[in-house]
């Protein structure tokens, strides 16, 4: 068995229970342990599932209060900390990671020691707009079109090509909107340019969606792929608000599984992925994608048989897959900044709480709510109920939702 290293071990982490199985001995199964790169709510949700699989978890967060720590043991150290990287890969049996900007240093420190999944490449993918695009498109996948900017005179040239409106996005650590800029006429261009420029920048053309969705996916080791049904997506202000899977046809379905499938089988891929698409004029057109479990596909975990987070731990285990079929009428509410009252959520029937144990700040995601029904008009019902309980703008975004 590898032993910790002391640099870290044990004022840093935690105490908890000696690992019980060793990378060498064999199949996965229960005293797995796991290492996540990342202690948030992602890594929390997967710690959730791991555990009534008998599975162990060391996360590694610079905050010494990571959510995640809650469900596992925390080693507090730096993302681009690679010696703290080498320490958890060196006290696990198999990494993965709950963010996708993990520094390709850090990973490539923990790929020396033990197996991470998603590996490396689809990691790179996923943290490069540009690259991402490019990826994409040369799968045969349809995108807005876009080009990539490094300075005021490729921004002239790709406006040219992309026409307006448009949205210029930083290439790398922009996620939930932030990092973007909409340029509706060449007056946004100088503010834009301002504020962004001195970042390497890709311009996409603005899709006027009529709606938006995403599609999440696992792969096993071997290959095997499952997806959960395409889920509709509400944005508030570039941040996920609303999902609601199972309301779109057999063909799209279809359509964004021929896509994942070819990006899954390009990269390799072990694990969840998510990719999310704008729906324009009956057309799917990929808008990024992200190697990991995703918020989009929450309601797993109470609306499947086998949720997102125990199929990616089953996925980079080398255990079987889970089933994916939505088993009864799901709808996320996501709790963005603050959670509405407990005691009146909870007297919504159907309702399943999600609190992540987080400070409450402007803009973080503090937790989210899955309600479930038996009807889809049952569902709207409690919808309703729970938007209005919930104020803000969560009323109007559930009317554009269910429009
Ligand atoms: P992103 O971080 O790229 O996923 O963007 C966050 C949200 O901003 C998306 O879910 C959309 O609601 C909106 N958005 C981003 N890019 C575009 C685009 N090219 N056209 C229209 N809306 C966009």
């Amino acid at each position: 068995m590898r032993t910790a290293a002391t640099r870290y071990w044990p004022s840093r982490i935690q105490p908890g229970p000696e690992p019980v199985t060793a990378a060498s001995e064999g199949p996965a199964g229960g005293g797995l342990r796991i290492g996540v790169l990342g202690g948030g709510q992602l890594g929390r949700m997967l710690g959730l599932a791991g555990l009534p699989l008998g599975f162990e978890f060391l996360f590694l967060d610079p905050a010494a209060d990571a959510c995640a720590g809650s469900t596992g043991r925390l080693l507090q150290a730096a993302f681009d900390d690679e010696a703290g990287a080498r320490a958890l890969a060196e006290q696990v049996d198999v990494a993965t990671f709950d963010f996708e900007n993990v520094p390709t240093s850090s990973a490539r420190a923990v790929q020396a020691v033990c197996p991470l999944y998603p590996g490396p490449r689809a990691l790179a993918a996923g943290q490069d707009r540009l690259a991402e695009k490019d990826l994409v498109a040369g799968l045969g996948a349809r995108l807005a079109p876009y080009r990539g900017v490094d300075s005021r005179t490729t921004l002239l040239e790709a406006l040219d090509r992309v026409g307006y409106p448009a949205v210029l996005k930083t290439r790398r650590f922009g996620y939930d909107g932030k990092g973007q800029a909409i340029l509706r006429d060449p007056e946004d261009l100088e503010r834009a340019w301002q504020r962004l420029g001195d970042s390497p920048l890709v311009l996409e053309a603005f899709v006027a969606f009529d709606a938006e969705c995403s599609l999440c996916g696992v792969r096993g080791g071997e290959g095997a792929t499952r997806f959960w049904p395409l889920t509709r997506n509400v944005h508030d202000d570039g941040i996920l608000a609303l999902s609601l899977p199972g309301v779109f046809d057999g063909g799209l379905q279809a359509e964004a599984e021929r896509i994942m499938t070819r990006l899954m089988d390009e990269l390799d891929y072990v694990g969840v992925l998510t990719v999310e698409f704008f729906l324009a004029r009956g057309e799917l057109l990929v808008n990024e994608f992200a190697p990991r479990v995703h918020n989009s596909a929450h309601w797993t975990i109470d609306g499947a048989d086998c949720s997102q987070f125990e199929n990616h731990l089953r996925a980079i285990a080398g255990l079987p897959l889970g089933t994916t079929e939505l088993t009864r009428p799901s709808l996320m509410f996501n709790w963005i900044g603050g959670l509405p009252a407990l005691s009146e959520a909870l007297a919504v029937a159907g309702l399943h709480w999600h609190d992540y144990g987080k400070q409450a700040r402007a803009g973080r995601k503090v937790g989210h709510a899955t309600l479930t029904a038996s009807s889809p008009d049952e569902l709207r019902q409690r919808a309703e109920r729970l938007a209005a309980i919930a104020g803000g703008r969560f009323p109007a975004l559930l009317e554009t939702l269910f429009d």
